[in-house]
């Protein structure tokens, strides 16, 4: 592995121009599938003896440049590049489990998550229990006897929460399950979960990794480090019928997972990136350690502004010393807290509605991570569906505000915020 620094490895790392043609930039190879030499070669690479490529669905030369540059960034063996983050959330969990598995998962999950966990993995028997990640026991206490995984944020969205990942990956390791943790909104820029004991990192690439709101991506990262053997997972250790009775864990060792993702999970689910996605996801990732640093800096400034503001009622950034995660915030981001900042107004649903309405250098939108500023508010457009009690849960008020501060000029945003400020009274009381 690279010895060199994050900034280095974020823009060199696993090119290797002499076998690219001479190109300075990663090329795209856009191509579905690559000629076989003859039936033999062909026959030598489906049974995994030579390494090479077969078919874009299952690997490509642009997207494992990326794929294995993401893997050194987060200090993981071996990763896989995804068409979302949510199909690298769906093709691990299918990867992982089967009918009659159990998840214990944070509450405070992104909403497609917690509705991938709630409502549809159920209806194949996978379940899910929910629990508050603020004290890590609860995860042991949640443990079942079929329980497989443990899934968590590093940094909730959108409740900013910071999770104590070292403390819950103790319970996870106690109870012989594998950690998985998102670590979207951290970046392992600012963040590397594998370093307190995460088995698993996810990310939407979509968001601050590509950073400029044009593509959308997943990847998963192997840590290497799960004992894939050790009574619970019979998919490693008992011959795949899915892949002509291949042992992953005895051929594959500590690459078992990432290899079985590969050659079954994308053969099977199809959850493919783009070569042309993983090009533009490869020049965002160029410059995220600038433009993360960045955003940080932002949010934290307007953070701290907004708390003067007569019409806010609260604000929550865990740079903030009053935010309740300020303390696990310098323990596990002390670099930055990445560009997402909440806060509440007066005048609750009806006020909140308008100013995400009313501003226009903040555009009104379901994502995060833009270098462009955006805002929403979750409870009438992201979150509607969710009932109070798991508004409440997930972190979500009625008032709540989110904004993902951009890379623009403090002062514009400042004012743009005011002057949707100004429109609250007018609207609301009318
Ligand atoms: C956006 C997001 C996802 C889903 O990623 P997509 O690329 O939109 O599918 C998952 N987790 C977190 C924390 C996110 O912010």
């Amino acid at each position: 592995m690279s010895t060199q620094q994050f900034a280095t490895n974020a823009l060199h790392a696993c090119h290797d121009v002499t076998t690219n043609g001479g190109t300075r930039a990663v090329p795209i190879y856009l191509t579905s599938s690559y000629v076989f030499k003859d039936s033999d070669h062909a026959a030598r690479l489906f049974a995994l003896a030579e390494p090479g490529f077969i078919y874009t669905r299952l690997n490509n030369p642009t997207n494992d440049i990326l794929e294995q540059r993401l893997a050194a960034l987060e200090g993981g063996i071996g990763a896989v590049v995804t068409a979302s983050g949510t199909a690298a959330i769906n093709t691990t969990l299918l990867t992982l489990l089967r009918s009659g598995d159990h998840i214990v998962a944070s509450n405070s999950l992104y909403g497609g998550t917690y509705n991938l966990l709630n409502v549809t993995l159920p209806r194949f028997g996978i379940t899910t229990t929910f629990v508050d990640p603020s004290n890590p026991e609860n995860f042991q206490k949640a443990a079942q006897e079929n329980t497989r995984v443990f899934f968590i944020e590093s940094l909730g969205n959108p409740k900013l929460d910071v999770l104590d990942i070292k403390a819950i990956s103790k319970h996870a390791k106690s109870h012989k399950v594998p950690l998985i943790v998102d670590n979207t909104v951290a970046t392992p820029s600012l963040l590397n979960p594998i370093q307190y004991g995460a088995d698993i990192v996810i990310h939407s690439l979509t968001k601050y990794i590509n950073g400029n709101g044009t593509s959308l991506g997943g990847v998963i990262i192997d840590a290497g480090k799960f004992d894939w053997a050790n009574g619970k997972f019979p998919e490693f250790t008992e011959p795949s019928a899915g892949y002509h009775g291949l042992v992953y864990h005895d051929v594959l060792k500590e690459a078992a997972f990432i290899a079985k993702v590969r050659i079954e999970g994308l053969r099977d689910h199809g959850a493919a990136l783009s070569p042309f996605n993983a090009f533009q996801i490869i020049q965002g990732l160029e410059t995220l350690e600038i433009r993360i640093k960045k955003h940080s800096e932002n949010a934290l400034a307007l953070a701290k502004w907004l708390q003067e503001q007569e019409q806010v009622k609260w604000v929550n950034y865990p740079g903030l010393k009053s935010s309740e995660y300020y303390e696990l915030a310098q323990q596990y981001l002390p670099k930055g807290q990445s560009g997402v900042v909440t806060f509440g107004v007066e005048g609750g649903f009806d006020a909140a509605k308008v100013i995400a309405d009313e501003t226009t250098i903040f555009s009104l939108l379901a994502n995060i991570g833009d270098t462009k500023s955006l805002i929403i508010h979750p409870a009438s457009t992201t979150h509607q569906q969710l009932s109070d009690e798991q508004q409440e849960s997930t972190g979500v008020t009625k008032d709540l505000i989110r904004l993902s501060v951009g890379l623009e000029d403090l002062e514009d945003l400042k004012s743009d915020l005011k002057q949707a400020f100004s429109k609250i009274g007018k609207k609301v009381l009318k």
